[in-house]
């Protein structure tokens, strides 16, 4: 195979929570592999900013904003509907917004459970159901789920986020069930601890840091750049016959205790 199955030009991607961090450097990926972006977030004026800069880069033509909630299903509609009037056929969506709350069990509030859980994997079927539906009917388009390793292991004081991630892994399979036969490959990338802004008391707390540096076979934190083959790769069609995985990228921290 050649590195044109890699080769996303003139392909339409939806990159949700994008206008920072892991989700931006997703972003330029695609970008970088000739994918025509539309960028995501709530807060407009920051969205704007990352929009500016990534135009500068891959020109005004290739990359595009819209801000909104990804739990509000008429919003996530309207947007949808948007980038298949205004930029084109919605080909790949990554399902990457997504918040952390760090708080014991005991002391956890319904709102917050429910807020990490709307966020976290609520947001993957309302984007990705209006996603499917106007890839279904074309017969093809990739889904990528940004999961976790707390898709497969738990923690003290991030039960939501561990649940939330739990049932992305699930909605991934269940994806593939209903969506696979129409042509629409849906996986999911599970980062291991990635230094980002969700991160960052994690970094600057010493005796954390240093627990990651050792529980890591990698030895170091991830980057968000760890991430990009991974994604362009099941974003192209290089992946086409992957079909509801759930591919760790985590230094090896799943396969070792
Ligand atoms: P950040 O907190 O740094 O960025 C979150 C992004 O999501 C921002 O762009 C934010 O937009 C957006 N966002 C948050 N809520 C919403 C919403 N309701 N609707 C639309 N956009 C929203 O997160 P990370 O980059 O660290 O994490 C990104 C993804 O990666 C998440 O799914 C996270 O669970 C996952 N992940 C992260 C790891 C890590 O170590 N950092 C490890 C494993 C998984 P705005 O700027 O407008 O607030």
């Amino acid at each position: 195979m050649s590195s044109a199955a890699f080769d996303l030009t003139g392909r339409v991607a939806l990159v949700t929570g994008s206008s920072r961090s892991i989700g931006r450097t997703l972003a330029e990926g695609l970008a970088d592999a000739g994918a025509t972006v539309v960028l995501n977030g709530v807060d407009p004026d920051r969205l704007e900013g990352t929009r500016r800069e990534l135009a500068d880069r891959f020109g005004e033509e290739r990359i595009a904003a819209r801000a909104f909630d990804v739990t509000d299903e008429p919003a996530v509609t309207a947007a949808v509907a948007w980038v298949e009037k205004e930029i084109g056929p919605l080909r790949i969506l990554v399902n990457n917004a997504g918040i952390q709350h760090r708080v014991p069990m005991l002391d956890l509030a319904l709102a917050d459970w429910r807020r990490v859980l709307e966020t976290n994997v609520t947001s993957a079927f309302i984007v990705g159901r209006a996603a499917a539906r106007v890839m279904v009917p074309r017969g093809r388009g990739k889904i990528v789920n940004i999961g976790s390793v707390q898709a497969d292991l738990a923690r003290p004081t991030i039960a939501p986020y561990t649940t939330a991630k739990g049932g992305l892994r699930n909605l991934t399979r269940a994806m593939t069930a209903e969506w696979a036969s129409s042509g629409l490959q849906t996986n999911s990338l599970a980062p291991g601890y990635i230094h980002t802004a969700m991160t960052q008391n994690l970094v600057d707390d010493a005796a954390f840091n240093d627990w990651i540096l050792g529980r890591a076979p990698a030895g170091r934190w991830g980057r968000p750049e760890d991430l990009v083959g991974p994604v362009v790769w099941l974003a192209s069609d290089a992946s086409d016959y992957v079909n509801g995985q759930t591919i760790f990228v985590d230094g090896g921290m799943t396969v070792v205790v």
